[in-house]
């Protein structure tokens, strides 16, 4: 009998700035099943952050040119500065049935959802706006006038919650419960009838 489980799955996560997606996310790669996906962006580095790791850190110059190979799953503006999904590591390691998580802001989640039927959406919200706004201050990498920014994209990523399959809350120090219910989110995609069908199918072909 051929074996049910063969590519991974596609998992988008977002959620607003200082949310705690980098250690929510730390704690679902610990599971040897996850794998991130490094996005390029053409913002400037931050304090401590490492290229191929953080980011692919890149000029503007660079980033067009990647979008004219059409290099890019899916690729988008925010803040003022570029991020963008790179195709060569995501199909590689879906086809080695890894799920690939990408930590990816809502309007690029929209252009997968249209890309990529079988894809999983992911939303991190935060347990309130006011522990929001105190962990992006705490941060401190960022000014003022950025930290009003992010806040205010955050409140219309907010009302974009609906579009995803399913919401988690990163509590205050929660934030192993909030990977274990990501884990969770996508263990239920993978049941779900549409996703297993064709599969199934397979078997009496
Ligand atoms: P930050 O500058 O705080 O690292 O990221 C800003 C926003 O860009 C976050 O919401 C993050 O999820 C999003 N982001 C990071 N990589 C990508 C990407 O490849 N594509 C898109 N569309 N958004 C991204």
């Amino acid at each position: 009998m051929s074996d049910l489980k063969k590519r991974g799955r596609l998992v988008v996560v977002s959620g607003p700035s200082g949310v705690g997606k980098g250690t929510v996310l730390k704690y679902v790669l610990e599971n040897e099943d996850f794998v991130y996906s490094v996005s390029a962006t053409t913002r400037e580095k931050r304090k401590g952050e490492e290229n191929a790791v953080d980011y692919f850190f890149m000029s503007k110059e660079d980033f067009s040119g990647m979008i004219e190979r059409d290099e890019f799953i899916e690729y988008a503006c925010y803040n003022g500065n570029f991020y963008g999904t790179p195709k060569f590591f995501v199909e590689d390691m879906l086809s080695q049935g890894k799920n690939v998580i990408l930590e990816i802001e809502v309007k690029g989640a929209v252009q997968i959802k249209s890309l990529v039927p079988g894809a999983v959406f992911v939303f991190i919200a935060p347990q309130s706006k006011s522990g929001l706004a105190e962990r992006l201050r705490a941060r401190g990498t960022e000014e003022e006038s950025v930290v009003a920014n992010r806040l205010a994209i955050a409140e219309n990523e907010i009302r974009s919650c609906l579009m995803y399959d399913y919401i988690v809350v990163n509590r205050d120090g929660m934030a192993q419960e909030c990977a274990k219910d990501i884990i969770a989110a996508v263990k239920a995609h993978n049941l779900k009838p549409e996703n297993v069908y064709s599969d199934i199918c397979e078997f009496f072909n």
